[in-house]
């Protein structure tokens, strides 16, 4: 049975950066070193916050700290004693920015979504797959709302950031027949929100590209090196024939060119 290539922001975003690194990661499969860090405190600051805005009892206007602070305690159970207090700091500065100063709080669409949504192009069918944080209601559409816990906060490109919510406006129509308006992104550790316009144009754009995608899975062409600042950070440079002079040989991976797992859905 044919089944849907499967598709989200960040391998769009990863095609757009440079071909021959998608063509490493996602259809050789070439792994990337796993990510390291305080990914646990992130973890359990992400699901306090989707019990705070989730579980509110939202016949009573405004929480008070006390809440956040009863959803962290039970989110943080597996966390050191320093991650326990470091994330209370954090909800602390989150409740006096983002809540104290509201007369109510307003009940989110979703929180900890996951969102699905279909693209036809080229004869191939594309599922967008993707999750969010927290999903509200503006006037006049809808805003998607990404937490960012990174001690080091790392933004994307603005192109990037293009693509995310063209993606997101393309998935979020289908689901909702309602337009995103706005994608804002909000660093936890500074508290700052970074709000970005969304429109139709985004998703159009999003669809070029995933035309351009769909047209190189279908032909198994060339898939170009684009070297940029990227390189730098890109776990691939050293098999790659643009940034190195002797690149090393890929690893095997099992998949090799002309067996991508593509799906012709004729
Ligand atoms: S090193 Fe640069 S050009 Fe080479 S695969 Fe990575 S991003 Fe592309």
């Amino acid at each position: 049975m044919a089944t849907s290539y499967q598709i989200t922001a960040t391998k769009i975003q990863t095609y757009h950066r440079c071909p021959q690194s998608y063509y490493f990661r996602y259809e050789l499969g070439l792994k990337t070193p796993a990510f390291f860090g305080s990914a646990a405190l992130g973890t359990a600051l992400h699901q306090s916050l989707a019990k705070i805005h989730r579980d509110w009892h939202y016949l009573d206007p405004l929480p008070q700290m006390d809440w956040l602070l009863q959803c962290w305690q039970e989110r943080s159970t597996n966390l050191s004693p320093g991650q326990v207090t470091e994330g209370q700091e954090i909800l602390e500065r989150y409740y006096q920015n983002f809540i104290a100063p509201e007369t109510a709080l307003k009940r989110p669409l979703a929180v900890e979504g996951r969102i699905k949504g279909y693209l036809r192009v080229e004869n191939l069918e594309f599922l967008l797959w993707g999750r969010y944080d927290r999903l509200d209601y503006l006037e006049d559409g809808l805003e998607l709302i990404e937490y960012k816990s990174n001690k080091e906060l790392k933004l994307p490109t603005l192109e990037e950031i293009d693509l995310q919510i063209g993606f997101y406006y393309l998935a979020l129509e289908q689901r909702y027949q309602e337009s995103l308006r706005q994608l804002s992104l909000l660093s936890l550790r500074t508290c700052e929100k970074m709000s970005f316009d969304a429109s139709a144009d985004h998703k159009e754009w999003v669809e070029a590209t995933v035309s351009q995608l769909a047209l190189r899975l279908r032909t198994d062409e060339v898939w170009e090196a684009t070297p940029s600042e990227g390189c730098a950070r890109c776990h691939y440079a050293r098999y790659c024939q643009a940034v190195s002079e002797h690149p090393e040989p890929l690893p095997e991976t099992g998949r090799t060119r002309g067996q991508i797992q593509l799906v012709l859905d004729l």
